[in-house]
């Protein structure tokens, strides 16, 4: 019994080395803080110490934007085939069960209608956990319907993507839905709809290069891989020495292709603000940006821009109600 004493003693003085906590989803990538679940869920899981953002599953990242109570879920029962009957080291079938298993979701989409902000808006998000977000051709039907809603009950249209691509798994049917998603942002622009296109971390392939690329107004959230193909095989293919913020949303936004750098803390605020501009509501003031970017000039160029297009795009603009 002495001799169990001592042992625990020794380990209550710090006698050895502390174990390291147990690395978890909720552990930093960047800095090893670590975080309850419920703290997570406080810090709509971004790090309090370094700013990382840590992923967000599409029902999270609804409850985070919409307005409580306000999401109606559409196409909620669409479940992909396998038309190509297509087997890697498990056949695709089975890949879907597991990650339904997982997720709890029937794809990697979620699309509906809510409120942002007091506004009302069609909303379609991609979760990056149902393999790897990939656009197949249920995702680009829900993409298709959210816009659709948008058209037929003269909404904005909000996006936050995330993805790895097109779904290798359903080959040049995974390839047609960029061009199906492409041609229904089309006719929401030719509707006269706003479309906000939220971009996180990693947003690269098939959805990078389609609908996502799109919006009137594009919002990152900060250190997001937004690119067609990922630095590595970008330096495979070219043999050239990459900057270190190769296709990260600063980088892109530096480019201009992003409108706005976001952190997920004002994301809500900053989409709701956009509606409200877009949509004619209340005025708008700006959100935080981060980094050492000029926020109220860049904000006030993507703004003004945005507007002109809109007025350009909107067949009522003078004061005609069209046809509803
Ligand atoms: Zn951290």
């Amino acid at each position: 019994m002495a001799e169990n004493i001592s042992v625990d003693v020794s380990r209550l003085d710090g006698g050895g080395p502390p174990e390291p906590a147990p690395r978890t989803r909720n552990t930093c990538p960047s800095c090893n803080s670590h975080y309850r679940e419920d703290e997570m869920v406080a810090n709509l899981r971004v790090c309090t110490n370094c700013g990382h953002h840590f992923p967000v599953t599409a029902r999270e990242r609804i409850v985070q934007l919409a307005d409580e109570g306000s999401f109606t879920e559409i196409a909620r029962s669409l479940h992909s085939d396998d038309p190509l009957e297509f087997a890697d080291s498990k056949p695709y079938p089975e890949r879907l069960r597991v990650a339904e298993r997982t997720t709890g979701l029937r794809d990697a989409a979620i699309a509906g209608s809510c409120e942002i902000g007091g506004t009302a808006t069609a909303l379609v998000v991609l979760d990056f956990s149902f393999l790897g977000g990939s656009m197949g051709s249920v995702v680009g039907e829900k993409v298709a319907r959210a816009a659709d809603l948008a058209v037929e009950q003269r909404l904005p249209l909000v996006s936050v993507s995330a993805s790895g691509g097109a779904r290798m798994q359903e080959g040049v049917l995974a390839l047609m839905q960029m061009a199906k998603t492409v041609s229904a942002v089309d006719e929401l622009r030719e509707a006269g709809r706003p479309f906000v296109s939220v971009l996180v971390h990693p947003t690269t392939g098939g959805v990078a290069a389609s609908y996502a690329a799109l919006g009137d107004l594009i919002i990152a959230e900060p250190g997001a891989l937004l690119s067609f193909s990922g630095p590595r095989v970008v330096k495979q293919t070219t043999g050239e020495d990459l900057p270190d913020d190769f296709g990260l949303a600063e980088s892109n936004f530096r480019h201009g292709h992003v409108d706005l750098i976001v952190p997920r803390p004002e994301l809500r605020d900053a989409v709701a603000r956009s509606l409200a501009l877009l949509t004619g509501g209340q005025p708008y003031r700006p959100p935080v940006l981060v980094g050492d970017l000029d926020p109220v000039g860049a904000l006030t160029r993507a703004m003004s821009g945005m507007r002109r297009r809109i007025s350009d795009m909107n067949p009522f603009r003078n004061g005609d109600a069209g046809d509803d």
